[in-house]
């Protein structure tokens, strides 16, 4: 029986994840990387939910994207690129 590296938690075979403490046992980078393609649509469900919450979508937007633009990163960039696209398709879907 292996150990959680991080707390030290019983490992079960089969387990991904320390239920401890969180910490991935295997496949780390790529599993990282899973989590923030995860995160990332969170964030973008959220930014979407800010815009449409905001009453004005165009303006609401707006105000997005000038955040993103301050704060450009890789990360941003995609982010930018899915508004896009769901503001393409719903403009597409309206017409
Ligand atoms: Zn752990």
């Amino acid at each position: 029986m292996s150990q959680c590296l991080e707390c030290g938690h019983q490992r079960n075979a089969g387990d991904i994840k320390c239920p401890k403490c969180g910490r991935f046992y295997s496949k780390i980078a790529e599993i990282i990387a899973e989590q923030e393609a995860q995160e990332e649509m969170q964030t973008f469900r959220g930014r979407c939910k800010r815009i449409v919450n905001s009453g004005d979508i165009k303006s609401g937007l707006l105000d997005e994207l000038k955040q993103m633009w301050a704060g450009l990163t890789k990360k941003g960039m995609f982010a930018l690129f899915v508004i896009f696209v769901f503001v393409f398709a719903l403009v597409a879907s309206v017409l």
